[in-house]
């Protein structure tokens, strides 16, 4: 008879590995599955959030990723249509750190994975689960290595198998169901970086989507674009072409001189709710659960998030000697407590632009938005933290931060229609009319395109009226406000 584990977690990525070593350092016995040999690449940005960073600190990986990392990074640049139109940091005086930090997949989750072992979990690697059942003692993982059929026995298992998750099919929910994003990325040795290691793209060419740039302190950059699709708006433009028409003219300065590393890889996340993340005997966490940040894509944090969430409940239940669907419930409760309002508003702003009649409309909101931050210091920090996802992403919904954040400086509009009037070669007066005229003609292309396509864009207006109206219902009952903060 196969040994008999506490929790067997299938995955060793970046919440495979948290749940893992906040298990072991609790006294479970814990078994960690991955298909791949390690250490293995990852197809990601490499960009380590805040939250990303006080998790770390957290698990006690920390120092080892700081050793590794040249690249710390404090402010990010916003470019849209071709144009700088903010530069923001990540706000002072939170729980996280002002900065991210860049580290490659492969050395990231080598150093998680390696750190859960020391800390006493068991790993196997080349184990492709493909199913799991679930019985009255135990949940049977069945899996294959090296092509032969393979079982293993735990009491609970955790689902930390990423965007393709079998965990997640086992326990019926169905995979690529919803908005997916899907990205290229390549590396580049020697790129050219003027201003901020961190750039964000935003064009017309590829949205709803946005193209990245993060470059270490030697000019290694790894560079990316992802789309956004999901069953009523495929994606419009080619891929592979968006990211070429990216790198040959938005980045032609940054990459003159700049040598490929390899070739592009693709990837892609989930951004809806699956069906459910638990079952009985069974939890689901990071890009198994689709948990990423729908406004920034970050998902590194959100699986460490989840991860902590599920070991407090695979803690309670094996104390308690209770693994029915009810007690993995709380590992449910305890992430939409503390994440999921959070993760519904930002997933309202991507259901907006995602929509591409809404292109030029988002994109002169965005422009606005940037050129008002750059002249009001509370605003820049406000939208940059909500972006950033380290300020409750649903303050866009609480009219007093909104308040309290919202520019109120005269001086910061008056900027805001200067340089709506240096476009047209005007004055403030100018910059008045020519702004008013913008935000017509953005508005009036939109309604032209959204009657193109009546049908989707009805389907569309139900679904963004569902998700306010739950936000809504969510603020009425008063169970989360503002302030996001890790338990
Ligand atoms: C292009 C791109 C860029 C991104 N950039 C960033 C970024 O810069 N910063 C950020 O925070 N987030 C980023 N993300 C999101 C981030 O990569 C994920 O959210 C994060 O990796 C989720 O971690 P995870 O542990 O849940 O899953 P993963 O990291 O995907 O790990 C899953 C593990 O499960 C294993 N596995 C899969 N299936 C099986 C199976 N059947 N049997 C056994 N093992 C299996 C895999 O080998 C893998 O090791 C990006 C995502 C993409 C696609």
């Amino acid at each position: 008879m196969s040994t008999l584990y506490d929790v067997i977690v299938v995955g060793a990525g970046p919440g495979g590995s948290s749940a893992a070593t906040f298990l072991a350092r609790e006294g479970a016995k814990v078994l960690v599955l991955d298909k791949s040999t390690f250490p293995r690449d990852k197809v990601c940005g490499d960009g380590l959030t805040p939250q990303a960073v006080y998790w770390l600190e957290r698990l006690g990986c920390a120092e080892a990723v700081l050793a590794h990392t040249k690249g710390c990074i404090k402010t990010a640049d916003v470019v849209i249509n071709g144009e700088k139109v903010l530069t923001g940091g990540y706000p002072a005086d939170t729980l996280y750190p002002d900065f991210a930090i860049l580290l490659d997949r492969r050395r990231l989750d080598n150093i998680l994975l390696e750190h859960a072992i020391a800390c006493g979990a068991a790993f196997q690697d080349e184990v492709l689960v493909r199913d799991v059942e679930v019985g009255a003692e135990h949940a049977t993982v069945i899996a294959q290595r090296g092509g032969e059929p393979v079982e293993y026995r735990g009491r609970i298992v955790i689902g930390a198998d990423g965007v393709s998750s079998a965990v997640s099919r086992a326990i019926g929910n169905t995979l690529k169901a919803g908005v997916m994003a899907v990205s290229l990325r390549a590396y580049f040795r020697d790129a050219r970086c003027d201003g901020a290691q961190m750039k964000v793209y935003f064009h017309r060419e590829y949205f709803p989507g946005y193209g990245w740039v993060f470059v270490d302190d030697e000019g290694f950059a790894n560079i990316g674009l992802g789309l956004l699709q999901d069953r009523r708006f495929p994606v419009r433009h080619k891929l592979g072409a968006s990211f070429r028409r990216f790198i040959d003219e938005d980045l032609a300065d940054l990459l003159a001189g700049a040598t490929q590393c390899g070739p592009f890889s693709g990837g892609s996340s989930g951004f809806f709710r699956p069906k459910s993340i638990s079952a009985e005997r069974v939890m689901l966490i990071g890009d198994a659960a689709n948990q990423a940040d729908p406004l920034n894509g970050g998902g590194i944090h959100k699986a460490m998030e989840s991860a902590w969430c599920a070991a407090e409940a695979c803690g309670a239940a094996l104390a308690d000697g209770d693994f029915s669907a009810a007690a993995m419930r709380r590992y449910a409760d305890l992430w939409s407590r503390e994440w999921e309002a959070d993760w519904r508003t930002a997933e309202l702003f991507m259901s907006i632009a995602k929509n591409p009649a809404l292109c030029d409309f988002s994109l002169f909101v965005l422009r606005q938005m940037g050129r008002l931050t750059m002249s009001d210091d509370g605003f820049r920090d406000f939208a940059g933290g909500i972006f950033a996802g380290i300020f409750s992403q649903d303050a866009w919904l609480a009219p007093r931060a909104l308040y309290q954040a919202f520019p109120k400086r005269p001086a910061a509009w008056l900027e805001l229609l200067q340089a709506s009037g240096r476009e047209v070669g005007g004055g403030v007066a100018a910059g008045s009319v020519n702004l008013a005229a913008g935000y017509m003609a953005a508005a009036a292309r939109t309604a032209a395109r959204m009657a193109r396509d009546p049908i989707a864009n009805m389907d569309w207006s139900l679904d963004m009226a569902s998700k306010a109206v739950w936000l809504a219902q969510n603020r009425l009952d008063g169970r989360r406000l503002a302030g996001a903060g890790p338990p």
